[in-house]
């Protein structure tokens, strides 16, 4: 399946969500801690409520016990100080303690009293029946009480053993068990309050702790789960903003430095290099290649190979039969078996293979295309595939950069209809020459008649005679001599390290090489003059051109197609006297010698 480039998008929603995150967090966990503070608060209040009630209870119990005991503590004093012959005061007394003990606990259970821990009773009807009915425990608990009183009163002033003691003793000791049943009822009572105070004790801590799992399990369902699936999901969030980020940064900095690689490079021939080390640290598994489209025809041609695995090896011709080039995007085959691949995929030496093309487009002209292939079903991965797509754009822009400024540049050196030097180009070469120690000649040459020609032939046949003469030029002269186009149907040729008997020798050899030119593949004949000169005759460009100009002016006196050497500077009072080199080849055809110079006679002559 063809696959067009893909781009990556980016995100950044996790920054926005933090801080509000960060805000309901706290506000849940508030609310939790205050609803377990509050329940905390609720039950350790209701705990000390629980803990006073049994305390009381417990208390109403023991002293509610301790009555009986007392009662029959008061019979059995009242009974031996009716008995006894000795001293009753000590048994008195404690009558009287013992008495007091039973009334002030009795009304401290009726009525409550805080140094004995006895609450304000809030009575049932049964207690209220026991302790207050028609003959209600108070009433005889008073009773015994009162008689104690009277028996130990009665004591001290009778003396011990005195009959009038026995009577209120033995009522006292006749009513005690009955008392102590009453009070036995009342103990029951209490003793049942207490274990119900307990029971309810019991009953509500397990209400509070099933409150607590409850409160606990809707805090954890209400607050904490969906907290931990958000704490979850801005964690997934922000791993992918991160990655992203991660991915973004790597393709910046793979794109930094590609640049700059590609802007320390000068040439094409570098550029083609650093795409070489580029293919090599993207897809170093992968066979991979920099097609390169020739100016000429559009050929592809294999530029670049990965120097880890080798080249690709795709077929293609031109760069018309690229789909990539022909869409102008890249394209990624996962199967060469599939339907809609490129027909040149399944001609790969591999049976089956994967591939990307990534084209290289500069200003809406093909460059080349990048190709890369890999296993059946394998392509390179979507990082791999956006970095060959960036090497593509980038090498593309280099390249068809360089290749403008270095067409620029030819176009302002050299001469459209030739291929030449241009003037300003020679000019500066020369003063290059001159500010060096070389020696060198320049050699103006002039062809001869050329108006007639473009009148007669036409103008046309004029621009391919100058091509003819400029291809002679080319030819026939050293890759260190600089021919160029002078102006009109004027050129120059500048020879290095020559010196004038040299240069003639060249010009002669150029002479003839015109000649052999046009006999060999036909035209319009013409010939050209020369004048010559060298560095000894001015010190600057335009006086050692004035010398060989004089010398041109001399050939064409002389009859043209010719070469005249000045011998020294030209000045205006004071014009070179040349020396001229007989014609090497014939007069233009149907062009006649307008009559000047005629006198060219086939040897050196100096006037
Ligand atoms: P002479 O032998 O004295 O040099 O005669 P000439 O006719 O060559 O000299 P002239 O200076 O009178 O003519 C130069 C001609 O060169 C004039 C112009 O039409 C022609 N010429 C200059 N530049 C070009 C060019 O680029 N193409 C063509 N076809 N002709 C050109
Ligand atoms: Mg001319
Ligand atoms: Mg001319």
């Amino acid at each position: 399946m063809a696959v067009a480039s893909r781009r990556q998008p980016t995100r950044t929603g996790s920054a926005r969500t933090r801080a509000p995150l960060a805000r309901r967090f706290q506000l849940r966990y508030l609310l939790a801690i205050a609803l377990f503070a509050v329940m905390l608060i609720v039950r350790f209040m209701a705990t000390a409520q629980a803990f006073t009630t049994v305390d009381e209870r417990s208390a109403q119990v023991t002293a509610s016990s301790e009555q009986e005991s007392r009662l029959y503590r008061i019979a059995d004093l009242s009974t031996r100080i009716a008995l006894t012959d000795g001293d009753t005061t000590s048994l008195s007394s404690q009558l009287q303690v013992e008495a007091a003990n039973l009334r002030a606990t009795q009304r401290g259970l009726d009525e409550g009293d805080p140094a004995l821990a006895l609450p304000a009773v809030a009575p049932t009807e049964e207690l209220t029946a026991l302790l207050d009915g028609d003959a209600g425990l108070n009433a005889q608990v008073y009773g015994i009480a009162d008689d104690a009183d009277a028996v130990a009163a009665l004591a001290e002033r009778v003396g011990p053993g005195d009959e009038q003691l026995a009577g209120p003793a033995s009522s006292i000791v006749a009513r005690a068990p009955e008392t102590a049943q009453q009070v036995n009822a009342v103990t029951a009572l209490y003793d049942g309050e207490l274990d119900d105070a307990i029971d309810e004790q019991r009953q509500a801590q397990t209400i509070t702790v099933v409150i607590a799992v409850i409160l606990a399990i809707v805090l954890v369902a209400a607050v904490f789960q969906p907290m931990a699936r958000q704490i979850s999901n801005e964690t997934v969030s922000l791993e992918e903003a991160e990655r992203q980020h991660r991915e973004n940064n790597e393709r910046q900095t793979f794109r930094n430095d590609l640049r700059q690689a590609l802007e320390h490079v000068q040439s094409e021939h570098e550029i083609i290099d650093a795409v070489g080390r580029a293919i090599e640290s993207v897809v170093p598994e992968n066979r991979a290649e920099l097609l390169l489209a020739e100016q000429a025809d559009g050929r592809l041609q294999a530029a670049q190979v990965n120097p880890l695995v080798g080249a690709a090896g795709c077929p293609i011709d031109g760069a018309d039969a690229c789909p990539a080039i022909r869409r102008g995007q890249t394209m990624v085959y996962e199967s060469s078996r599939m339907l809609n691949v490129c027909p040149k995929l399944p001609q790969h030496a591999e049976s089956s293979c994967s591939a990307v093309c990534a084209p290289l487009m500069f200003s809406g002209q093909a460059l080349g295309v990048l190709h890369v292939t890999g296993g059946d079903g394998h392509p390179p991965s979507p990082t791999q595939i956006e970095r060959l797509g960036v090497l593509a754009t980038e090498t593309s822009s280099r390249l068809g950069t360089l290749r403008a400024s270095q067409a620029t540049e030819l176009q302002a050196t050299t001469d459209g209809l030739t291929g030449l030097l241009n003037r300003r180009s020679v000019e500066n070469r020369v003063r290059s020459l001159l500010a060096s120690s070389r020696s060198f000649s320049v050699a103006l040459a002039d062809l001869d008649h050329f108006k007639d020609l473009n009148d007669t032939y036409g103008h046309e046949a004029g621009d391919r005679a100058l091509r003819l003469f400029a291809k002679v030029l080319r030819d026939g002269l050293r890759p260190e001599d600089i021919p160029a186009r002078y102006g009109g149907e004027e050129f120059v040729v500048v020879l290095p390290d020559t010196p004038p008997d040299g240069a003639r020798a060249v010009l002669e050899r150029l002479q003839q090489g015109l000649a052999g030119e046009l006999a060999e593949h036909g035209g319009t004949p013409f010939t050209a003059s020369w004048g010559l000169s060298d560095r000894t005759t001015g010190t600057t460009f335009d006086e050692i051109v004035a010398v060989a100009d004089a010398a041109l002016y001399a050939a064409k006196r002389a009859g043209r197609n010719c070469i005249v050497s000045g011998t020294q500077p030209a000045t205006p009072v004071a014009p070179v006297a040349p020396t001229i080199v007989a014609p090497a080849a014939p007069t233009v055809d149907g062009v006649g010698d307008d009559g000047h110079g005629s006198g060219v006679d086939g040897t050196n002559a100096t006037f």
